[in-house]
């Protein structure tokens, strides 16, 4: 072995003896190992395996979601086919009813998901909407044993006072890629508008869930700069999308990145984030194929299932056959 990769073996286990001893990794070790060599990839896994276990065990996240109103938004976030302002093709409904809600809820209970998320297109639904969605909330909490999560947009303190207190426990709100960054993946709204959402879940009291979007022509150091954003907010929960290029978005023809940059990627943002829940979500399918079982032991720690947003998903049969087989106890979810 030549001296080259002695060195970033050396660091790789400096570093995870240091986080398993509740220390950090810092920006500079963590692009000194964004040029990891692929054939030394199996060394930054087992570390971020290990420090999955460490800190969160085999506990495993599992979330459904329901996308409760899709399309026509305003805003222009270059990969979305919900975007009013690109000619993606996804379907455009409003606000879907309670029992629709509710059924969907009880679906995701019966296949087995920890988490029951309600997702609407949107910077944020208007006043009548809202109330709408709350009183759906309040009788799914009441009908289904089920972890609720939301994601509805911008929040304010009314909105957030009104969805805690109807029982929701964590708030999903991306950042999407780094600050620097942001500018070249929406115009319509600010990256601090962003963070001022995930700050206000986080004074609350309530778990915020808070990732991005790999291969949206970000370089890997501005995907390091998230991680490292995330971690300074104290997120609980980061969902790591890797793009599926919607047709008629700004992003169509883009190059998602390749299996095992992904799961360079995954792995590094767990020595980043050693003790929040890590999920690979949409895309996963498409971008990492036969390498998701990988990701499961490269320091991920949960998925989305069931489905997305404006794409399908694989069986959750499959996808919880796969989460056992890689050494996840799903009945004891996060
Ligand atoms: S990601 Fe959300 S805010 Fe952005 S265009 Fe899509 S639906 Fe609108």
């Amino acid at each position: 072995m030549d001296k080259n990769q002695n060195m970033f073996i050396e660091l790789i286990e400096e570093i995870e003896s240091r986080i398993l001893a509740n220390g950090k990794i810092d920006k500079q070790e963590a692009a000194v190992l964004l040029d990891l060599p692929y054939n030394l990839l199996v060394k930054l896994s087992a570390a971020a395996d290990r420090i999955r276990i460490n800190f969160l065990g085999n506990k495993f996240d599992s979330c459904s979601l329901i996308n409760a109103k899709s399309g026509l938004c305003s805003e222009d976030c270059a990969f979305c086919a919900q975007s009013a302002k690109h000619r993606g093709a996804s379907e455009i409904y409003d606000l879907k009813s309670t029992e629709e809600i509710l059924g969907a809820a009880r679906t995701a209970k019966a296949f087995g998901a920890s988490r029951f998320c309600t997702v609407t297109s949107g910077g944020a639904l208007s006043d009548q909407d809202f109330d709408k969605l709350i009183e759906a909330l309040h009788t799914v909490k009441s009908e289904v044993d089920i972890a609720l999560d939301a994601s509805l947009g911008f929040l304010n303190e009314d909105r957030a006072a009104k969805l805690f207190g109807v029982g929701v426990t964590r708030y999903n709100h991306n950042l999407e890629s780094s600050r620097d960054y942001y500018p070249s993946v929406c115009s319509t709204h600010s990256y601090e508008s962003r963070v001022k959402t995930v700050k206000l879940v986080k004074s609350k009291g309530a778990s915020a869930c808070c990732g991005g979007i790999i291969g949206l022509g970000e370089s890997p150091s501005q995907r390091m700069d998230l991680a490292f954003t995330l971690a300074d907010l104290g997120v609980d929960c980061v969902p790591i999308n890797i793009l599926n290029p919607r047709p008629g978005t700004p992003l169509q023809n883009a190059r998602p990145p390749e299996p095992m940059e992904i799961i360079k990627t995954i792995a590094l943002f767990r020595l980043v984030l050693p003790s929040a829940t890590i999920k690979i979500a949409g895309g996963r399918e498409r971008n990492l194929g036969d390498f998701q079982a990988m990701a499961l032991r490269s320091g991920a720690n949960g998925m989305i299932i069931g489905g997305y947003l404006t794409t399908g998903g694989r069986s959750v049969e499959d996808d919880l056959r796969m989460v056992r087989q890689a050494g996840f106890d799903i009945s004891h979810m996060c």
